[in-house]
């Protein structure tokens, strides 16, 4: 029997600690339990991860009581979590916070024994059955069932054109596990974990499915855990944390939209759920297929050099022809009609076109609001966020100024707060005034909008999916949200707004998200039997992103950026690391970061560091950000030389520091 328990605690320390086992707790302390144990004078939740008979101090505090009667993690689990640790830059403990549901991590025991199983309604779907594979699918299929049945891990990417039946795959790879006795995780990105994705998995394989997503509240999110944890449910689907389910007997893990942002949490620990993928595919020897019709450079590069299997498919299903792309130089729109217009006449002739013909029509623009910016003719007075250095949108629907940034609300003026003349002028564009302009040009068109102010009430997403679906609309606007995987067959255009929003932004990944998201919107065009066009508007009309995407040609893409990734050395080429130092005062954060340079400095002259340099935007609700980014070879050992660095490092009572490995934003 144990004397001792090696205790991880959720705070920012990175080490375990050591408890010893009272007798009345030897028989049911178990490794992968939690436990409440003192800490600082006050009674925390740990977790066991490990049993010893010597303790690392003398004088050790006892075992206060043992919380769950089976351990909430297994073996694999305290693995995976080691390694979240180890190259995430947070403690033992914080990465088991982070897979455990939140219903259960204050240390009650089992939440969901007061909920009654009724309160889980499981829809039923109609049953669907395999649909045929073409040829290249079922060569995809095969490779991946081949690593299925002799347990072997290794990584996949499908890299499949949109529309060429990367679904269909995943599911056939999925019954094949089942049918083995295995289990599966399929991660979606947040954004498409819509009714319909769900509905598809759930009316091939019923009531195995699982549901995790970050709108669900914490009793259902238990709810869930268990199933899966009892063997209820085999087959999980689910955003980035879906990677932590506690299936037992995985066989496949998939990513789909494997370049998706929103695999990265930004927030403690600052995982990138590919990757744990990779870990977790790799302790299970089970294949990982990570599939996009625009891959990630890091994964594409991978690909290439055959740490990934690189499987592609590259013909729309029923052979769909790809949508003619026109690109309109929006200077030169400028010049011909000496004044500012949001449309170009080639996308208003293509709109009028498809909606004479009963055909739908979708336009994009990846920025929401009215006016972008609202000024003073006069002074040139600008009005700006009270908290961030940003300039605030004007909102049309509630006459509300607001900040993207940090939501700070104000009313929209009347006068000029700085000289009181009431020239207010509004300027920029988002997705209101695109619609607004829209309903002028076209009175007759049933114009429907979706962005996160109009999906901001439950069920309104699906709403507006549904009207565009049976024509109660016509035409859709949209941000991005309306890129994603969505089939409507009478989409005949999508006209973008403008290409350029994206591209403007300060980080060496606009290129790559422009591709991917022009790429990703022009996809929606025809899907149906009547092929499709798209119209991007842009004022960089010769930039490689918006070229490559016209032509559908990622290969294009690919080999224009690596060129620039690897002369300027940015991922895959090398691994990045962002550590922001923050604080309320300017120069007190702009000092702290220098000094804190200077150390990383001295502890290893060899690493590449480039700053401290103010974020791009500098405050950000009420803080002032400076950025040091670290660029090294290893990401282990550039982690380990971090973790010293800031243990001895003497942080001022004021800073806050936060660490982030593999930023996705700069
Ligand atoms: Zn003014
Ligand atoms: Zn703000």
């Amino acid at each position: 029997m144990a004397a001792f328990a090696e205790v991880a605690v959720s705070l920012p320390m990175d080490r375990t600690f050591h408890y010893s086992v009272p007798q009345n707790l030897s028989e049911t302390i178990s490794v992968g339990k939690r436990v409440f144990v003192p800490f600082l004078n006050r009674a925390i939740v740990g977790y066991v991860v490990g049993l010893c008979d010597e303790a690392d101090v003398k004088n050790v505090k006892a075992i206060i009581s043992v919380i769950d009667r089976e351990p909430v993690l297994t073996e694999e689990m305290l693995k995976l979590t080691r390694w979240v640790k180890d190259n995430y830059f947070c403690s033992w403990g914080e990465a088991i916070a982070a897979v455990i549901p939140a219903g259960i991590k204050k240390g009650k025991e089992a939440i969901g024994s007061r909920l009654k199983s009724a309160d889980y309604e499981n829809e039923k779907f109609p049953q669907s059955t395999p649909h045929d594979l073409v040829e290249e699918q079922s060569r995809a299929l095969k490779s991946v069932i081949e690593s299925v049945d002799k347990h072997e891990h290794k990584t996949y990417l499908l890299h499949g054109i949109t529309s060429s039946g990367k679904t269909e795959v995943y599911l056939q790879a999925i019954d094949h596990v089942l049918k083995s006795g295995g289990q599966a995780i399929m991660l979606v990105p947040e954004i498409s974990l819509t009714p319909q994705t769900i509905e598809r998995f759930s009316s091939r394989f019923g009531d195995h499915v699982a549901v995790i997503h970050s709108r669900l509240t914490a009793a259902k999110k238990f709810l869930e855990w268990k199933r899966i944890k009892d063997g209820k449910a085999n087959i999980v689907v689910g955003a980035r944390s879906a990677i932590f389910a506690p299936v037992k007997k995985l066989g496949v893990v998939i990513i789909d939209e494997e370049h998706e942002t929103s695999y990265k949490q930004d927030d403690v620990p600052r995982y990138h759920a590919r990757d744990v993928a990779e870990e977790r595919a790799r302790l299970n020897n089970c294949p990982l297929i990570l599939g996009s019709a625009t891959p990630s450079l890091e994964s594409y590069y991978k690909a290439k050099a055959g740490v990934y299997r690189m499987i592609k498919l590259t013909k729309r299903i029923d052979e769909r022809l790809l949508p003619k792309v026109k690109i309109v130089d929006m200077r030169m729109e400028l010049a011909s009609r000496r004044r500012i217009e949001v449309f170009s006449k080639v996308l208003l002739d293509a709109v009028a076109n498809t909606l004479t013909a009963g055909k739908q029509a979708m336009i994009f623009l990846n920025r929401r609001g009215f006016s972008t910016f609202v000024n003073c003719k006069k002074c040139g007075f600008v009005v700006k966020c009270k908290r961030c250095d940003t300039v605030l949108v004007y909102h049309f629907e509630t006459k509300k100024l607001i900040c993207h940034y940090c939501n700070y609300t104000t009313n929209a003026p009347d006068i000029c707060p700085s000289c009181k003349s009431s020239y207010i002028k509004y300027l920029g564009l988002g997705t209101e005034k695109v619609e607004s302009e829209m309903s002028h040009s076209f009175p007759h068109a049933k114009i429907a909008r979706m962005d996160s102010d109009t999906t901001a009430k439950r069920g309104s997403h699906d709403r507006i999916l549904g009207d565009f679906k049976t024509g109660k609309a016509n035409l859709l606007v949209g941000t991005q949200m309306i890129a994603k995987g969505h089939d409507f067959p009478l989409v005949t255009l999508v006209g973008v707004v403008s290409a350029d929003v994206s591209l403007n932004i300060p980080d060496f990944r606009a290129s790559e998200r422009t591709f991917n998201l022009l790429t990703q919107v022009g996809g929606r065009a025809g899907r149906g039997e009547d092929g499709g066009e798209v119209v991007i508007q842009t004022d960089t009309p010769g930039h490689y992103a918006i070229l490559a995407a016209a032509k559908h040609d990622y290969d294009k893409f690919y080999s224009e950026e690596i060129k620039s990734r690897k002369e300027l050395l940015y991922p895959p080429f090398i691994n990045l690391v962002k550590v922001t130092v923050r604080a309320r005062n300017d120069q007190f954060a702009a000092q702290t970061a220098m000094e804190l340079q200077e150390a990383i400095k001295l502890a290893d002259p060899e690493m590449l560091i480039a700053g401290p340099s103010p974020a791009p935007i500098l405050r950000m609700r009420g803080y002032y950000r400076y950025n040091i980014m670290l660029k090294h070879k290893d990401r282990l050992a550039m982690c380990a030389l971090l973790k010293k660095v800031l243990n001895s490092f003497r942080k001022p009572h004021g800073i806050l520091i936060a660490v982030d490995v593999d930023p996705v934003a700069m």
